[in-house]
């Protein structure tokens, strides 16, 4: 019997619910609590919660302690509230970014699938929907995975916006409740979330076969691979706020680039330059400008050295006529903003190890999975904007 779920508006419900699971540590349910290590510290995670879970046993009676207001932990969250003095708009707590995170949390409390692991699946979907704004708008709320309405309310159902379980279920649609109102609903962000959760606990999910089951739901490597690698980077940052990125050589070098992305080219044939041209000295460190995976590491008789890292914006960062690699890092490992990863150099246009047929410079380019391929995007606006960021950075900490 899987445990009732319900989602309740109430904060210190989740307080007390979560002390009562951490007290009776034989229950079933207080193993998935152990799985959710994410982001933060437990306390802040807890602390500031708009959402919360009720986990009863199959008779559907709330737990008795559940009404119980824990006071330590709620002086917490005053502490934790107050001490900033700032209006909600700056606090972090209150941002779409922190809301996801918990509503991502949550579900994985009560699915048992790492929130890292739900997090890549509404992620992959997100950078799907920028990719292709028309096959998959972008879906209204924090959650972006998106279901069709035939999928939602089954094939046959003649309500295709039937959000009652039973019928739904009857005609074999998928929409699930995740929040316990009694209705699944394709606009709530709980009941997607649950939804495909379940999808993936449905295809034989556990830890391990995590790809085996997002390759079950998707039918396509490319995207199972993708999720994949965007559950790694999560998980290994312990964030899902991974937008910061840094300038690709250090701003104190001297350097020089100007956009010329799009211009013709002369060795290779009829290519346009897919990127942009950094001029730096030879030696000037090459530094990851994403959080990511670093897919290749090697040779290319185009681009030389070179090293190709993906991020969770599914967008693959490229660096190319490095003259070497830093050795601490190898294709599959994962890379911040600021890390260097090798050496401006003038590899290329050619047999591996052709050097010094043009002038030192940092290739840099920019593509977007499209689902099929990758396609290149003018890198020039993004590098002036981490550029303005790290000179604002530089000057504010002086
Ligand atoms: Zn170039």
């Amino acid at each position: 019997m899987r445990p009732y779920i319900a989602f309740i508006r109430m904060p210190l419900l989740l307080l007390s619910v979560t002390a009562f699971l951490l007290a009776q540590p034989g229950q079933a349910s207080a193993s998935l609590l152990t799985k959710t290590s994410c982001c933060t510290n437990p306390q802040s995670v807890e602390a500031t919660h708009g959402t919360a879970i009720v986990i009863t046993d199959s008779t559907n009676q709330p737990q008795p302690s559940a009404k119980t207001a824990i006071p330590g932990k709620q002086s917490g969250i005053q502490s934790m509230t107050s001490s900033s003095g700032k209006s909600n708009k700056d606090d972090p707590s209150q941002s779409p970014m922190y809301a996801r995170r918990m509503l991502i949390e949550d579900m994985a409390l009560v699915t048992g699938i790492p929130w890292y692991q739900l997090a890549a699946v509404d992620q992959y979907e997100r950078t799907r929907s920028q990719t292709h704004p028309k096959k998959y708008p972008k879906r209204d709320g924090l959650i972006a995975i998106q279901f069709s309405e035939i999928q939602w309310s089954g094939l046959f159902n003649p309500d295709q916006a039937d959000h009652q379980p039973e019928t739904i279920e009857l005609f074999g649609g998928i929409g699930q409740d995740g929040d316990g109102d009694g209705k699944a609903e394709r606009s709530n962000d709980a009941d997607v979330l649950y939804t495909m959760a379940r999808l993936l606990l449905d295809s034989g999910m556990s830890k391990e076969d995590f790809p085996a089951a997002v390759w079950n739901y998707y039918q396509n490597d490319r995207i199972a691979r993708r999720i994949n690698q965007f559950a790694r980077i999560y998980q290994h940052f312990g964030s899902i706020d991974l937008s910061r990125h840094a300038f690709p050589v250090p701003i104190t070098s001297q350097y020089s680039y100007r956009s010329t992305w799009g211009a013709a080219r002369g060795w290779g044939g009829r290519r346009i330059h897919e990127g942009t041209d950094i001029f730096a000295g030879y030696g000037v460190p090459v530094r990851s400008t994403t959080y990511g995976v670093i897919e290749i590491m090697g040779w290319n008789r185009y681009g030389g050295w070179r090293v190709g890292i993906r991020d969770i914006n599914n967008i693959y960062h490229y660096y190319a006529h490095l003259s070497g690699f830093n050795k601490q890092y190898k294709a599959g490992d994962i890379v911040q903003p600021g890390e260097v990863i090798g050496w401006v150099g003038s590899s290329g246009y050619g047999k591996p190890g052709t050097s010094g047929k043009f002038p030192p410079h940092l290739h840099y380019g920019l593509y977007r999975d499209n689902g099929y391929s990758d396609w290149s995007f003018d890198p020039y606006p993004m590098l002036k904007r981490w550029e303005r960021a790290e000179y604002k950075a530089r000057r504010k900490a002086k």
